[in-house]
């Protein structure tokens, strides 16, 4: 029987291949977006080619009334969730903490981690057993940024994807007995559009040769993780933190 993913920005890159991964898993799938409604259809095209069931949902995840309006148009179009991806984030510019601004830093937090715990909010609401659920599963996109701290480049986002670590190991526990798993994953650098959306075109082959295996990573080497870690036999991984990033 198929059961209902939400996915946060899963119209490109990394999102978009984990949308597509668990459409052949037999998940029906929500994909959010923010801006790209075309690139969302063409993601829910191919789902529906696959035999799965998609719709598509424009949704700021800064903003707390659109996170609960779709969560609500998920229960009315799909039925019941079973998953929540966490996977929408941005990285906001570049720059060292010196010549930040206080509406990027601002915008990075509020879009990855408060948009997070959001979302994390509604589908515990919907998914624990102890609010008449059937228990299910939360995997949040963290980064190796976290553990690196990205000095000259985004601090800023680093500080934010250390949240999302945190707040994917004490939810992992507040929930253990309520029948939901919480993992992340951290990528290393990987080839999507979020590098030139924030000025630098050439970061992932820049900075992929300097990577331990002499590459960077592509999407599908990361949802490849997430379906891992969404499979109902791996009962027991539960507030792990895990680094997809060839090594770094
Ligand atoms: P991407 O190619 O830039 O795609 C971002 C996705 O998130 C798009 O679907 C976008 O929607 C959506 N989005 C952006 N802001 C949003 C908002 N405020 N509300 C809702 N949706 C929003 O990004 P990506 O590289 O696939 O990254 C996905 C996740 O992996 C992020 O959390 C990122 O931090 C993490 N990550 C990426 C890398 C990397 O090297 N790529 C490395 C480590 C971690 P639209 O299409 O409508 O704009």
């Amino acid at each position: 029987m198929s059961r209902t993913l939400l996915i946060t920005g899963a119209s490109r890159g990394i999102g978009a291949e984990i949308a597509l991964q668990a459409a052949r898993a037999d998940f029906d799938i929500c994909i959010n977006y923010a801006n790209n409604q075309e690139q969302a259809e063409a993601v829910a095209s191919q789902i529906r080619n696959a035999g799965a069931r998609a719709m598509i949902y424009q949704a700021d995840m800064a903003k707390e009334a659109e996170i609960v309006a779709m969560f609500e148009a998920v229960d009315k179009e799909l039925g019941p969730l079973h998953g929540l991806i966490n996977n929408a984030g941005i990285t906001g510019k570049f720059c060292r903490v010196d010549e930040l601004d206080h509406a990027t830093a601002q915008r990075v937090m509020d879009v990855n981690i408060v948009g997070c715990m959001m979302t994390m909010r509604e589908a515990v609401k919907r998914m624990s057993t102890t609010h008449g659920g059937k228990g299910g599963v939360i995997v949040n996109i963290s980064s190796v940024a976290a553990r690196l701290g990205s000095p000259g480049e985004y601090v800023h986002y680093a500080a934010s994807k250390g949240a999302v670590d945190a707040m994917t190991i004490g939810l992992a526990k507040e929930v253990a007995k309520e029948g939901i798993r919480v993992n992340a994953i951290l990528p290393g650098i990987v080839d999507t559009d979020i590098h030139a959306n924030s000025g630098k075109p050439n970061r992932f082959a820049e900075r992929g040769a300097l990577m331990p295996m002499g590459r960077g990573g592509h999407p599908e080497e990361i949802a490849n993780a997430v379906m891992w870690l969404l499979d109902d036999k791996n009962t027991f991984t539960n507030g792990a933190c895990i680094p997809v990033s060839g090594g770094v």
